[in-house]
């Protein structure tokens, strides 16, 4: 059994958001299901292997060991490093087939090096699958787009280099400013054609996360989409173009129950009050598991179908609930903190709205303690 606090995987939710994202981007454009962060808090393992199931051939992780993990759980698809990765990783990255993102000739060197020290024969000496990253503003890790076709051409020369892919990253990647994003496009496209005239020709191209898809008509041959997978938009000011259902419910269970009289305070600070004669309950689960301080006297959960009020300040490992006008409500009953029960929803959506966050600070923050139970199993 485990512990009365879990969070609960719709992976049928997951297919469907997948499905309504395929339909809007069309037949000719592939799919980078981005899983990193442990798949934005759902499980990287089971999220990765349903949607393979459901016919995704390339996954995006940020870090080596998530790329790892992967394999052993039996992935064979291509996966894509996001992040950089460092010379004493090239050893990896070869063994498990994982394909790097290049923002320097070095690293690309490195790893071609590597396969002509570790093969002897040259039948057994493989090009390692690559995607180059161009810096198109953000300013992070890339090459930087003047310049980069120099670059990119010497790369193109390793012997054991084969460049599969070319990619940018919006720094409006929720979609705020489309004029940033269509300069970016610009540059980016300066490269492509760049390269073209020099005879490369990259397979894969792709610069659209979640919201620009939404929002920007003009796709390359390839997408990276993570938060809407998880059925969610990035932003209010979104475009609510594709149908979404949100993956991830976090839930507990009533633990105690006791009675209030009028004047009776509740929790740290004595910040709530009992204004009548009350009802409150105790749910195990605080800010330790993820469920955020600042809902302290303003969250709403679920109870018997009904919305209850966070009472008082949440607690490391616990929070009150004000139950007064819920009847019939005992101990070990359910509540869900977000996500559905009877006809009511608590979005996470709005859990961020009122925590003053994003959806994605939400559910990459839910405790690694707590339990995902997977539906179907
Ligand atoms: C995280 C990430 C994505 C996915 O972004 P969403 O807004 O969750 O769709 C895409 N591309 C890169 C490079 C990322 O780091």
């Amino acid at each position: 059994m485990h512990r009365p606090t879990w969070v609960e995987i719709d992976l049928d939710a997951l297919a469907h958001n997948l499905n309504s994202i395929k339909n809007k981007i069309g037949k000719g454009t592939s799919i980078i299901a981005v899983v990193k962060a442990n798949a934005y808090g759902h499980g990287i393992e089971k999220v990765s292997k349903r949607l393979e199931d459901e016919g995704v051939s390339m996954f995006g992780v940020a870090t080596v060991e998530d790329a790892v993990k992967l394999r052993a759980y039996g992935i064979n698809n291509t996966i894509l490093i996001l992040g950089c990765i460092l010379p004493n990783q090239i050893d990896t990255i070869v063994k498990y087939s994982i394909t790097p993102t290049i923002v320097n000739y070095q690293i690309a060197k490195g790893i071609s090096s590597h396969i002509l020290q570790s093969y002897s024969s040259a039948d057994l000496r493989k090009k390692h699958r690559v995607h180059i990253k161009i810096d198109t503003g953000m300013g992070g890790f890339g090459i930087k787009a003047t310049g980069a076709v120099e670059t990119i051409r010497k790369i193109n020369e390793l012997e054991n280099i084969s460049i599969d892919g070319i990619f940018t990253h919006f720094t409006s990647s929720d979609g705020s400013d489309m004029d940033t994003v269509k300069e970016q496009i610009t540059l980016f496209n300066g490269v492509i054609s760049a390269l073209e005239s020099h005879n490369i020709f990259i397979p894969i191209k792709h610069t659209d996360n979640s919201s620009i898809i939404l929002k920007n008509p003009l796709l390359f041959n390839a997408i990276r989409p993570g938060i809407s997978l998880y059925g969610m938009y990035a932003s209010q000011y979104l475009p609510r173009l594709i149908d979404l259902k949100q993956v991830m419910s976090l839930k507990t269970k009533i633990v105690n129950i006791k009675g209030l009289r009028k004047g009776d305070t509740v929790s740290y600070g004595r910040t709530y009050t009992a204004q009548r004669e009350t009802v409150i309950a105790t749910l195990p689960i605080g800010y330790s598991d993820g469920y955020k301080r600042q809902l302290s006297n303003k969250g709403n959960v679920l109870v018997n179908g009904k919305i209850a009020k966070v009472a008082g300040v949440v607690r490391m490992d616990f929070t009150y609930i004000d139950i007064t006008d819920i009847p019939g409500v005992n101990v070990g009953d359910e509540v869900v903190l977000f996500g559905s029960q009877g006809d009511k929803t608590i979005s996470i959506e709005s859990i961020a709205r009122e925590t003053e966050s994003i959806p994605y600070e939400i559910i990459c923050g839910i405790g690694k303690d707590v339990p995902r139970i997977y539906k179907p199993e």
